[in-house]
């Protein structure tokens, strides 16, 4: 028998949730602010709830999936007496403390919370590209794991710290834009001298999966506090800054971003380490200076 599910928020991804495990056989009752956004999970089956209270009394395991902490707490807060032995997982982005605070006032309910992060668009809940990153109590996770696996390819525990999901969703955030935003840049600056944006994407990929097979082992520099140059040096690095600030600033593109690339490497150079590797910028990362 699969187990029941509650939604609570049936926004864009939120009707991928529920539908997701309506698909994977599981009874699911579904409740929205705005009742007509149940209409067509109720079409497939789900079971619409008349209330948060209601929905929440419904099934031993909550999935809540609002716009952010402040309407999960709007619809969480007078439930608390429903939560009692109840698994509360908390799909809604967020901070890690707004996590970590939930967490604490779900337990003095008596439920059990778990945080997650989606890594995936609504379109993709369900199949293999979805990622689900958890953070919470083991056991909770351990229990549901199963239902979990419906919303996708893999549900993954990353520990006991409720606030863990937040961090890993903004670090994969950062590596977004920073990754988007160098794009856009060199977009820039070939669009400059007429090149399409088409034309540089392939490149682009390449360097972007170039750079993508060194995290392991920078990774591993990283935790060692060991920064050898094995492939390049700072001070070969910041040379090639150089020339990405001067095109742009000749080009009329931008410079920016590339000031601030430069005034990184440049701070590390200029403490003596420019004949370490690039991961020797972490200690800027850890520990930020004024200077930049
Ligand atoms: P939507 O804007 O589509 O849906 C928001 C939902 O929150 C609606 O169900 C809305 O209800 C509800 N809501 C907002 N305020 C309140 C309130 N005060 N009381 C009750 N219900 C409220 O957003 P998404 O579904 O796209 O996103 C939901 C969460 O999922 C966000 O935290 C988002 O960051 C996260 N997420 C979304 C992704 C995406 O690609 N869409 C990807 C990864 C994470 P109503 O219909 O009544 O307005």
């Amino acid at each position: 028998p699969r187990t029941p599910v509650t939604v609570l928020g049936l926004g864009l991804m939120g009707e991928a949730l529920a539908g997701a495990f309506l698909r994977e056989g599981h009874p699911a009752t579904v409740w929205n602010r705005t009742a007509a956004k149940a209409d067509r999970l109720a079409g497939r089956g789900a079971t619409r709830a008349g209330s948060a209270r209601d929905a929440v009394a419904a099934a031993p395991l909550v999935l809540v999936c609002l716009t952010g902490y402040d309407a999960v707490h709007e619809v969480l807060g007078p439930l608390g007496d429903v939560l009692d032995g109840r698994v509360v997982v908390n799909l809604t982005s967020g901070t890690s403390a707004e996590a970590r605070d939930t967490a604490a006032w779900v337990e003095r309910q008596g439920g059990t919370y778990l945080d997650g992060a989606i890594m995936a668009i609504p379109d993709a809940i369900g199949t293999p590209d979805a990622a689900v990153l958890y953070s919470g109590p083991r056991a909770a996770f351990d229990l549901h794991e199963r239902a979990l696996g419906s919303l996708g390819g893999t549900a993954t525990y990353l520990g006991a710290d409720h606030g863990l999901s937040a961090l890993y969703d903004v670090g994969v955030l950062s590596l977004m834009w920073n990754i988007l935003n160098g794009f856009l840049q060199g977009a820039a600056l070939l669009g400059a001298a007429g090149v399409e944006a088409t034309a540089f994407a392939p490149v682009a990929r390449n360097g972007i999966e170039t750079v993508a097979g060194w995290l392991a082992g920078y990774a591993r520099q990283i935790d060692d506090g060991v920064h050898p140059a094995a492939d390049s040096t700072l001070d070969t690095h910041l040379a090639a800054m150089e020339h990405l600030v001067q095109e742009s600033e000749s080009h009329g593109v931008d410079a920016g971003l590339p000031r601030f690339i430069r005034a990184l490497a440049a701070e590390a150079v200029a403490a003596g380490r420019g004949g370490e590797g690039y991961t020797a910028l972490i200690d800027r990362f850890r520990k930020p200076s004024d200077h930049a």
